[in-house]
């Protein structure tokens, strides 16, 4: 399981630009491709080869120009309880605030691993205003240019090594492991009655069991033919109502039972729409290569004529171009309409999931339509795919070789996955395509 690293500080010390620094490289081109601009303020990075997720707490923060103290105080406990590695963020040019006091007062309390990172030390005249930020008490820290990227090196290198080694072994999901789902969505969208309604019991009445803030709990479910376990954070039980209210609380929760499960069941409120919000945490789910099934809960609320599915549908698959092929099926947890049609469909997205297309296969027919439409030349020069399999990942994806991948564009690598999306059964599965030297 990934780290999770929580970006915190007061406004304005460079929270967010340290943030788009740190997961720029692989961000940026994800974005162009869907052509949507995401107001985001958590994602992946990898630095030495560990995957982590990274949260800018003060991404929540309303209006970041007035500075609440409580406000900055509840993201701070609240990271301090959810997160795994600390980034506190302050700024050179201001010196030592009393709100860094008061933030520095409750990391120290804490056992998880804190950096300070000075920021906007712009050049090494900077560096000698640092040492005042000893008496924070927090011990080494790290000055950084966010805006130039200066120092960020060394601040990964030292997160890394605060990570455990990846674990493949939770991917791989053996033959005697049941699949796991996970319900997320937005707040009140109908996840804990789509879950009471499966299992009969009422999590509600669960509250607050301390210490297990960052364990997830796995219920299997066996019924009406179905097998599987229910990933369930702890956060899914309802927690005090001030959690629930924060937002960044509900995109942790999201984050943990997302990384934790094979399927994500994303479940939207059919009176709102799809909103920035669900497709924040559809793109969570794609980036973490999970199965994707979109229920459209509250089904009942909606006065329906004839197309009103359709356009419904129509309208959040042109949210989630290019990855178009998510089964979308119509809920209501009042009236248990489809909810076994919902489980069904995330076992099937999750045999998809496994899918493996043999090299002789894939070849015959991928490299037949790669000749009838090969990639435009570059330069005057010619791209040629020779070959392609798929790799021995526990997610679907695949490599081609060919003599000039470099020159392999953005629109060519969609039309492939278009193309395996047509001709496979890959619904509801991300797929990673590569081009490598052959
Ligand atoms: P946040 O409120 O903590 O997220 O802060 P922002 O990332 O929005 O940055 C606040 C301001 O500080 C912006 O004008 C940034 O351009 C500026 N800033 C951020 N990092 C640096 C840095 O490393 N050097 C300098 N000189 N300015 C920076
Ligand atoms: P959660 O925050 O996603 O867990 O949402 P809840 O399960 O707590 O549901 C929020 C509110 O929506 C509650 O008042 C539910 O009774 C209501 N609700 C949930 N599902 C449905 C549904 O399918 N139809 C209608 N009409 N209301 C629903």
């Amino acid at each position: 399981m990934n780290s999770i690293v929580a970006i915190v500080g007061r406004p304005n010390v460079g929270k967010s630009t340290l943030f788009n620094r740190l997961i720029q490289r692989r961000e940026a081109i994800v974005d162009n491709v869907s052509g949507v601009t995401r107001d985001r303020h958590y994602g992946k990075s990898d630095w030495n080869g560990k995957e982590f997720s990274l949260i800018d707490t003060g991404g929540y923060v309303e209006g970041s120009d007035d500075i609440f103290e409580g406000e900055i105080r509840k993201q701070v406990v609240l990271a301090l309880e959810e997160c795994d590695i600390i980034v506190f963020v302050v700024d050179v040019t201001s010196g030592v605030t009393p709100l860094d006091e008061a933030v520095a007062g409750l990391l120290r309390k804490s056992k998880k691993p804190i950096f300070l990172a000075i920021n906007k030390v712009d050049n090494a005249m900077r560096d000698a205003d640092s040492f005042e930020f000893y008496n924070l008490g927090l011990g080494e820290f790290y000055t950084i240019s966010s805006i130039n990227g200066g120092g960020t090196g060394e601040l990964l290198d030292a997160l890394v090594k605060e990570m455990p080694e990846n674990n493949e072994d939770e991917e791989i999901n053996p033959e005697d492991e049941l699949p796991k789902f996970a319900v997320v969505g937005r707040p009140n969208a109908g996840k804990s009655s789509f879950i009471n309604a499966l299992t009969g019991k009422d999590r509600n009445i669960v509250t607050n069991i301390a210490g297990t803030t960052r364990d997830t709990i796995d219920t299997v479910y066996n019924k009406f033919g179905f097998d599987f376990k229910l990933v369930d954070t702890a956060g899914i039980r309802k927690k005090s109502k001030v959690k629930e209210d924060i937002e960044f609380y509900s995109v942790m929760r999201a984050v943990r039972a997302i990384e934790h499960c094979d399927v994500a069941i994303l479940m939207v409120d059919a009176t709102r729409g799809f909103e920035g919000q669900d497709q924040n945490i559809f793109w969570l789910a794609q980036k973490n290569r999970k199965g994707i099934v979109i229920l459209v809960n509250k089904w009942d609320l909606l006065d329906k004529e004839t197309n009103t599915m359709k356009k419904c549908e129509e309208m959040i698959r042109r949210e989630i171009a290019p990855f178009t092929d998510v089964p979308i099926v119509f809920t209501s947890t009042i009236t248990k309409q489809r909810l076994l049609k919902a489980l069904e469909t995330a076992v099937d997205v999750h045999k998809s999931r496994s899918n493996k297309i043999a090299t002789s296969k894939l070849n015959e027919t991928m490299l037949e339509l790669i000749q009838n439409y090969p990639p435009p030349a570059v330069k005057g020069k010619y791209v040629k795919i020779k070959y392609c399999m798929q790799l021995p990942t526990p997610t679907p994806q695949f490599a081609f070789f060919a003599n000039l991948p470099q020159y392999i564009r953005e629109p060519y690598k969609r039309f492939l996955e278009n193309k395996m999306r047509e001709i496979y059964d890959f619904k509801g599965v991300p797929i990673t395509i590569y081009f490598r030297q052959k």
